[in-house]
């Protein structure tokens, strides 16, 4: 089997849109539809003809070109299940524990409530890439419009189940004020330290910061570093206690700071 083709090109003002491309079966999605034109152009751009939509949730610059871009490719919408009546022209519904194939390629899918509802992610694990809609970002993850803490941080765990050197597709750039944000709760993180130099490089000269790894998540996200002492400590939970029980209050803790950061 080939590896999947990906390709990332930059919709709105901070998305990121991405096409799959099976060269084997001639099949080719794009997850969530941000922005007609440029999704059109891309496809043009790369010779392929878009077959599937895979949609991570239902917000606007997620599904909101879903029903021009069915129209203009008669491709089929894969969608959550449990949101499937905001996701505007959805024919497949998948939740947790779904596999289904892109070609030869499977696809799972994990339902991540928090950020909205019915939020999904799909993994394709014999790529070992992920992609994560405005569940996790890089150094980040989404806010909690419709979720609470302890669900966007069970949703995470998920994702940190997968192995270290996962592809993760994010679909924002949002790394520079993340870093930031992160160096504020965790300072002596040299990992932390040494990526937010990186990132500050690569935006100087306006290139993405996206895909990261969960490796590299692990060690520099605050939002799955609950566990970190000097995290806790900067959050005010300076009790010293990390007991399983606490994480989901030091996780919500950094998400109010960061909502007002
Ligand atoms: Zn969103
Ligand atoms: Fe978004």
């Amino acid at each position: 089997m080939m590896p999947i083709e990906i390709h990332m090109f930059p919709c709105l003002n901070d998305n990121y849109g991405f096409l799959l491309h099976d060269k084997e079966s001639d099949l080719t999605a794009t997850v969530d539809t941000p922005e007609v034109e440029a999704i059109m152009e891309a496809l043009s751009q790369k010779g392929w003809t878009l077959t599937h939509i895979f949609n991570t949730h239902h917000h606007a610059d997620h599904a909101g070109g879903n029903l021009a871009i069915k129209a203009a490719t008669g491709c089929r919408i894969v969608g959550p299940k449990a949101d499937a009546a905001r996701i505007p022209g959805i024919d497949e519904l998948v939740e947790e524990g779904d596999e289904f194939f892109l070609g030869d390629h499977p696809v799972r899918v994990l339902d991540t409530p928090g950020h909205t509802r019915g939020h999904v992610v799909y993994y394709l694990p014999e790529d070992e890439v992920a992609f994560v809609g405005d569940t996790l970002f890089a150094m980040g993850c989404g806010r909690l419009f419709e979720g609470t803490p302890e669900q966007m941080w069970s949703s995470l765990q998920k994702l940190m189940k997968w192995p270290d050197n996962t592809v993760i597709y994010c679909a924002h750039e949002y790394t520079q004020d993340n870093a930031r944000f992160a160096l504020s709760i965790e300072p002596n993180n040299k990992a932390l330290v040494d990526r937010a130099r990186l990132v500050d490089i690569a935006r100087a000269i306006n290139e993405p910061t996206i895909p990261t790894t969960l490796g590299l998540e692990k060690s520099t996200n605050p939002f799955l570093r609950p566990t970190s002492q000097e995290i806790a400590i900067n959050v005010g939970m300076n009790d010293g206690n990390n007991k399983d029980t606490d994480l989901v209050e030091v996780f919500a803790r950094i998400r109010a700071l960061k909502d007002s950061f």
